[in-house]
């Protein structure tokens, strides 16, 4: 079967302990009850959807919310219910985002039997001051201890996910994560700068505003991962994301390269069966309905504009004949001051150009 019959899957897990101050993700707190009315819903809709799906599903992505609230028995149920009803590709990515504080050495083994074979930690720092800043529920040594248990028992393509530009935060202290990470057996790390949105409690917060690194520091920090991580062997894929060779996302690459996903669950996003929908965010609708409510955000994408605007945020980057006649111009000034590198009839974003390339996409399209 080709890849373009191929399939992602995407699970929203919305529960959180508590909400982080910087965050702006549907996510509800937490309860049992709540959590085992969620999952039925999630197979409901598995199955619903199993009847009009013919392709393989090849990537399976649990994303939140904080996916390790659910129990090992809870990701089995899942993963038995997808196995069902949809087929499976010879080994498929089944990749779930844990956060250090909820997860342990028999729930990544129970995860691991349920069929978990990549684990993404939300480690965002190794500097207990900058967790504390962060409103993290863990520390530094049980991010530390989550890696080493997964490792030990054979989970062994991990992800960390870690902030930059965060308040107080500086070159040395980033240096120190991003050297610990290396350290440890890691296979990919995703880099984010902090946003500061609004309806989160960091918005016009005066001491986030008076702490956190200006735009020119912000820069630098990023600049420096992508120097750091190259130096250790983690190569630059996408805007945010590095990894050891052969341990890129085989389910987020989907997303850069407009492959179908269909998401399932409250606040999930879909690009499936040629349109891009999402889901409410509304946790008892997603319960209560049969099957999921749906909102079209696009009926018929413009799939030349998406391929140019998703494949530019890879390292790789895009065949250059899909901007070239209209932008030949732009393109060379760009590749002269540094922003654009045009290779191999390809043009891609340089790191420095990765933080502006907003404004030159834009700019593509006057
Ligand atoms: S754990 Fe993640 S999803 Fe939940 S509130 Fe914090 S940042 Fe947001």
């Amino acid at each position: 079967m080709s890849e373009e019959n191929t399939l992602g899957l995407y699970i929203h897990i919305p529960f959180c302990k508590a909400k982080c101050p910087y965050c702006d993700f549907y996510s509800v707190v937490f309860s049992e009850d709540k959590k085992n009315k969620y999952v039925d819903a999630i197979c409901r809709n598995i199955k619903a959807y199993s009847l009009e799906n013919k392709n393989k599903v090849d990537t399976i992505y649990f994303g939140g919310g904080t996916p390790s609230l659910l129990s090992a028995k809870d990701i089995d149920k899942i993963l038995s219910c997808a196995e069902k009803f949809f087929s499976f590709s010879d080994f498929p990515e089944i990749t779930m985002e844990c956060n250090p504080e909820s997860t342990s050495k028999e729930k990544i083994t129970g995860y691991k039997s349920a069929g978990i074979n990549r684990l993404s930690i939300g480690v965002q720092s190794l500097c207990d001051k900058q967790l504390e800043y962060l409103g993290r529920l863990h520390d530094a040594s049980t991010a530390r201890q989550v890696i080493l248990d997964a490792d030990s028992i054979g989970m062994n393509n991990i992800s960390c996910d870690i902030m930059l530009a965060t308040p107080h935060q500086n070159p040395e202290i980033l240096s120190n994560t991003i050297r610990q990470l290396a350290e440890l057996p890691v296979q990919h790390i995703s880099a984010y700068l902090l946003k500061i949105e609004s309806g989160t409690k960091y918005f016009n917060n005066k001491w986030v505003s008076e702490s956190v690194p200006d735009d020119d520091e912000a820069s630098d920090l990023y600049l420096q991962t992508v120097e750091m991580l190259g130096s250790y062997g983690f190569k630059q894929y996408e805007i945010s994301n590095f990894a050891k060779s052969g341990y890129e996302s085989r389910h987020n690459i989907k997303y850069w390269e407009c492959k179908p996903y269909l998401g399932i669950g409250a606040s999930s996003h879909s690009d499936y069966r040629g349109k891009r929908f999402y889901v409410p965010s509304d946790i008892d609708s997603f319960i209560e309905s049969s099957m999921q409510k749906t909102i079209i955000e696009d009926e018929n994408p413009d799939r030349e504009e998406e391929r140019v605007f998703l494949g530019m945020r890879l390292s790789e980057g895009i065949p250059v004949e899909w901007i070239q006649n209209k932008n030949q111009n732009k393109i060379k000034s760009f590749c002269d001051a540094g922003f654009l590198k045009c290779e191999d009839d390809r043009v891609a974003f340089t790191p420095k150009g990765f933080l502006v390339s907003n404004t030159i996409l834009a700019s593509f399209c006057e």
